[in-house]
């Protein structure tokens, strides 16, 4: 086996059943089409940092207010991460600490709320993520989630979200996805939640690398808080951040943030962050993020020209949720046989869904992973029709041949933008 050196050495590894592991992952990586909307390639620099030393020392505390001594230069990479990600968003005060996007949403909450507060957040069946509110998280455990949603257009109902708000007197009002493709109205989200005296809370874990390229609106001015994972579009090691304007409301955050939620920071991660946030202010990325934003309006519309749906309509962003409805395939069985011809999305539901979470109507598809390895828009459009293709012979004769046709295909695309060479 070869990392080309860069990885680690093959002639040191004195625990080969976990390395063979991580060699089977590193191919199959290498040699799948990856479009699952929340994952992408973080680049070897981010991967060396979070691969180092730093993993040795304990840091509890803040640049220079630790707990423990020792803690020179974690201050100096703290402070650089802080600094470039306050750049990148254009925001005063930033916490680099947060373990996840999860913990991150959890420290804003530790921050804001009390155990039994209302809060208004998206509905998972509606295209929100799990911390927003739903029932087995301690977001839908330890307060009260209300939950707002998408009208039969597919679209944030804003109105409706209003009417809740009046009517329920949130704390916080929670705006952000996992898997709504169009731009949200932060500015609509702030009024609303001034005219009830709530917290503007915005979690861009998905749409962090289109903010920075200024290709998604930025929700800086409008929300009082703002987290985002690190790993999904903004290509960094997989952590969570929390950003503010707010003084009052970063001293808060940071209290909650450690020890609130969570003990000593992980200091090997905030080292990979902030070589990301790094790469993040350079002119390439929003290159970058400009061909993400094609391809996958590129991929979008070629499965419409299929006759396929799009949930809402169409894509203003790295991500699509595929309508399954007309086919005969459900989204559990499509995210399966897809995976069989080498490419990887996933099951999600659509809203108003027929079918349980555990089947669902359909699949998203994300184009920051490959969009990484230099796809372009004719190669997201043969994906597309490679989908296409899977999808709508599933049970058809015939298929099997096809479906390794297709596996053939996506080898080719593979070897053709290589990873990691
Ligand atoms: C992915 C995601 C998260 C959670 O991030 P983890 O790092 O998996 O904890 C939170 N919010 C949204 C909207 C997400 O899409």
């Amino acid at each position: 086996m070869s990392f080309n050196g860069y990885f680690f050495e093959e002639n040191k590894i004195t625990d080969p059943e976990v390395f063979k592991a991580i060699k089977n992952e590193l191919a199959r990586q290498q040699n799948q089409i990856e479009l699952i909307a929340s994952e992408n390639f973080a680049s070897r620099e981010v991967m060396a940092a979070q691969g180092c030393i730093m993993t040795n020392k304990y840091a509890e505390g803040y640049p220079g207010k630790r707990y423990y001594g020792g803690c020179s230069f974690m201050d100096i990479v703290e402070n650089i991460a802080i600094e470039r990600v306050c750049k990148l968003f254009n925001c005063k005060f930033a916490n680099v600490q947060p373990h996840s996007g999860a913990q991150a949403n959890l420290s804003v909450f530790y921050a804001l709320m009390s155990p039994g507060d209302v809060f208004l957040g998206m509905g998972l069946d509606m295209g929100g993520h799990l911390t927003h509110g739903a029932a087995p998280t301690i977001s839908g455990r330890w307060f009260r989630p209300i939950s707002y949603g998408v009208g039969a257009d597919g679209l944030i109902d804003y109105d409706n979200v209003q009417k809740l708000a009046q009517e329920h007197k949130p704390k916080i009002i929670l705006a952000g996805a996992s898997s709504y493709s169009r731009k949200i109205d932060f500015k609509r989200f702030r009024e609303i939640a001034d005219s009830v005296g709530a917290y503007l809370f915005v979690d861009i874990a998905h749409y962090a690398g289109l903010v920075v390229a200024g290709l998604y609106p930025s929700p800086i001015d409008y929300a009082h808080v703002v987290s985002s994972t690190t790993h999904k579009t903004l290509r960094g090691p997989r952590g969570g951040i929390v950003l503010t304007n707010s003084e009052a409301i970063a001293k808060k955050i940071n209290s909650a943030v450690f020890p609130g939620v969570q003990g000593g920071p992980q200091m090997h991660s905030i080292a990979a962050k902030a070589v990301a946030f790094g790469e993040a202010l350079r002119p390439e990325f929003k290159e970058y993020a400009k061909k993400v934003l094609e391809n996958s309006i590129a991929m979008a519309e070629r499965l419409q020209e299929h006759g396929l749906d799009l949930v809402s309509g169409k894509t203003e962003c790295h991500m699509s949720v595929v309508d399954l409805t007309k086919l005969s395939i459900n989204g559990k069985i499509a995210e399966t046989e897809l995976e069989e011809a080498g490419i990887t999305c996933n099951k999600n539901t659509i809203p108003f869904d027929k079918l349980p979470p555990t089947q669902t109507s359909g699949i998203r598809i994300g184009a920051a992973a490959m969009t990484t390895r230099n796809l372009g828009t004719s190669e997201f459009k043969k994906i597309a029709d490679m989908m296409y293709s899977v999808l709508s012979n599933y049970g058809k004769s015939g298929y099997n041949k096809l479906k390794s046709e297709v596996r053939a295909d996506a080898l080719e695309l593979c070897k053709a933008y290589p990873l990691y060479k």
